[in-house]
């Protein structure tokens, strides 16, 4: 494999354009809006992590791979490209240059020094009865404390410096590992005094910095870190990864907790999988740390926190706000956007009053096991903290909490997943349950011959198999508009499929009836390529299983495609009734409220006729 293509493999294309522009997941791929033509409309900008590229089908109408990316984003040209991509991907481009060797024996350096201090403050806590005593009576076990290299930094000006110093290190040495700083009137001070030190490694477990907690409650912040050096950058590192990662692997789920002392106490209870931030900030580098060893994460927030909207702010930031910027902790629209972005799955769980996860634990470890069971998704988890157990919200009431929760829905990266949390608020908010939810599904029973495979209506699936059918055999389509045009139903459309990856292959379904040079079914295996082609092929190929000659089997297919379309109505529908009550609340003017009833009267319509049709051919 060559260099730019061990970049490319390891480079996460999707991870990488997310960063800069807002991705969503359709099927496996990811579509946004492009950044590099003005559009607001359609999402014609495509990430295929499969072959690694990217497309804009839109008025760009080109694309490539991540360098391509980078370059046209950037600016760059394809050394600079290839540089920036390398260090993204840890890859080496060429050997260490002296300077880049001299480095890394500084940073070797600096982390003997920081363990030298680690043994001192060590050292210094068993010392300390009074802390020692503090700690114990906490209930931490002396092995925990060991393990985790728990220490106290003496309250004193010059205590570490003085120890350090005498071992032959240099003052600078010590102000660049983050452990004194340099006085305005010259001198240097010990950064870190009267307080409880935690050593925060890397994940391979090499000493970074320190977390440093209040030890006299008079104390004031309640928590200090190391500042920003070569070796420790908060945003980056998560205490106690080091000693988490197998744990993490073997439960395949990662716990986030608030504080260093819940995760000293969850390892000693043996949840040994328990990581957490240091401060406020969790970030998507953290993720994707915690993702390489699972792509279950749980966050398990303190009461406080959970009970409180003020967690959610993420809500209400700006949604412009560069997907760069540290998110706050629970911000759930981060949240949210990050599980998309790394595919991961994240939890919250709230604890009981009062309690913080070390007592949770340590008084008894089974507890928290069923505790984590009851994690929820970020959405269904705002969703409660937002209606509560009640259902006496007013209308204003409800406006208010859909318009918090569906932008929030809006980012969930999978479309079948959207949908589910759509109906779900909108059953849990009761909206419009007289005129609205009127056309809410019935599920009609699948007959066996549309697609012997699928055991449920999956609309995802119902996508494939109808496209398979047009790919099989493009003029198919005239007949399924001859049926809707029957029911004074548009024909179909690129609009009657979700993913983008089905539109494009539609379309090129219907190219492929527009023109009389090639047989239809060469034309479409011509006009597509790469992903879009496989997938086509893949979709042919299983509804060759159709057989027409079937009795009832053109009722099954008809009433497929008719499914489709009722799936976009009904999409309509469910938008078209969170505005019209946004707009009435709002008060404005009344032509809107009409104009949106008369679109709203057209697809209750539309949606009649395919029940009818579909009732038909049941
Ligand atoms: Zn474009």
């Amino acid at each position: 494999m060559t260099v730019v293509e061990e970049i490319k493999d390891r480079v996460d294309i999707a991870e990488l354009i997310g960063e800069s522009m807002q991705l969503k997941k359709s099927g496996k791929n990811f579509t946004g809006f492009c950044p590099f033509h003005a559009n607001t409309r359609t999402p014609a900008f495509v990430v295929f992590p499969d072959t690694g590229t990217w497309r804009c089908f839109g008025a760009c109408n080109e694309g490539g791979d991540v360098y391509k990316y980078v370059m046209k984003k950037e600016g760059w040209d394809f050394p600079q490209a290839l540089q920036n991509l390398a260090e993204r991907a840890g890859v080496e481009l060429r050997p260490r240059t002296p300077e880049q060797e001299e480095q890394e024996e500084a940073q070797v350096g600096l982390r003997g020094l920081l363990e030298s201090a680690v043994t001192f403050y060590r050292n210094n806590l068993l010392h300390s009865d009074q802390v020692l005593g503090y700690l114990q009576g906490r209930g931490f076990s002396s092995e925990a404390l060991e393990s985790f290299g728990v220490g106290y930094a003496p309250d004193s000006w010059d205590a570490l410096q003085a120890f350090l110093l005498e071992k032959g290190h240099k003052h600078e040495q010590l102000v660049e590992a983050g452990l004194i700083a340099k006085r305005e009137n010259g001198g240097f001070y010990d950064r870190f005094r009267n307080r409880i030190m935690f050593p925060i490694r890397d994940g391979r477990g090499r000493m970074a910095g320190f977390g440093a907690r209040i030890s006299d409650p008079k104390d004031q912040p309640k928590f200090i870190n190391s500042p920003q050096t070569v070796l420790f950058d908060k945003g980056r590192l998560l205490f106690g990864l080091d000693g988490a990662r197998k744990a993490i692997r073997a439960a395949d789920q990662a716990v986030v907790v608030e504080g260093y002392f819940d995760v000293i106490a969850l390892h000693q209870a043996g949840h040994g999988n328990a990581v957490s931030p240091m401060g406020t900030a969790l970030t998507s580098h953290q993720l994707r740390s915690l993702k390489r060893y699972s792509r279950n994460i749980v966050l398990a927030l303190d009461a406080d926190a959970a009970g409180n909207q003020a967690t959610l702010r993420g809500l209400n930031v700006a949604r412009e706000a560069l997907d760069r910027e540290p998110d706050p902790v629970f911000d759930a629209r981060g949240l949210v956007r990050h599980e998309g972005r790394l595919d991961a799955e994240i939890r919250i769980v709230g604890l009981p009053e009062g309690k913080d996860p070390d007592e949770v634990a340590l008084e008894d470890p089974e507890a928290w096991t069923d505790l984590l069971r009851k994690a929820s998704p970020v959405v269904e988890y705002v969703m409660d903290l937002l209606i509560g157990p009640s259902d006496s919200q007013d209308a204003k009431q409800k406006a208010a909490i859909a318009r918090q929760v569906l932008p929030l829905i809006e980012d969930v990266a999978d479309p079948v997943e959207r949908e589910a949390y759509r109906q779900g608020l909108a059953r849990r908010l009761k909206v419009d349950e007289r005129a609205m939810m009127g056309w809410r599904p019935k599920r009609t029973t699948r007959t066996q011959a549309s697609a012997p495979d699928l055991q449920q209506v999956d609309s995802m699936a119902t996508e494939g198999f109808c496209l398979g059918l047009l790919l099989r055999d493009p003029e198919l389509t005239y007949w399924i508009d001859r049926q809707l045009h029957a029911l004074e139903l548009e024909g179909l459309s690129s609009q009657d499929f979700i993913g983008t990856d089905s539109q494009v292959i539609f379309k090129a379904v219907q190219s492929s009836l527009g023109q009389v040079d090639e047989e239809p079914t060469e034309r479409w295996k011509a006009l597509l390529d790469g992903t879009a082609l496989d997938q086509a092929i893949a979709f042919a190929s299983k509804a060759e299983e159709v057989d027409f000659a079937r009795p009832k089997v053109a009722d099954a297919v008809s009433a497929d495609f008719f499914r489709l379309r009722m799936r976009r109505v009904e999409g309509l529908l469910e938008q078209l009734s969170f505005q019209q009550q946004a707009v009435q609340e709002l008060e404005t003017v009344e032509q809107e409220m009409i104009s949106l009833a008369k679109k709203a009267q057209n697809l209750v319509t539309q949606k009649r006729r395919l029940d009818v049709a579909l009732a038909g051919r049941k």
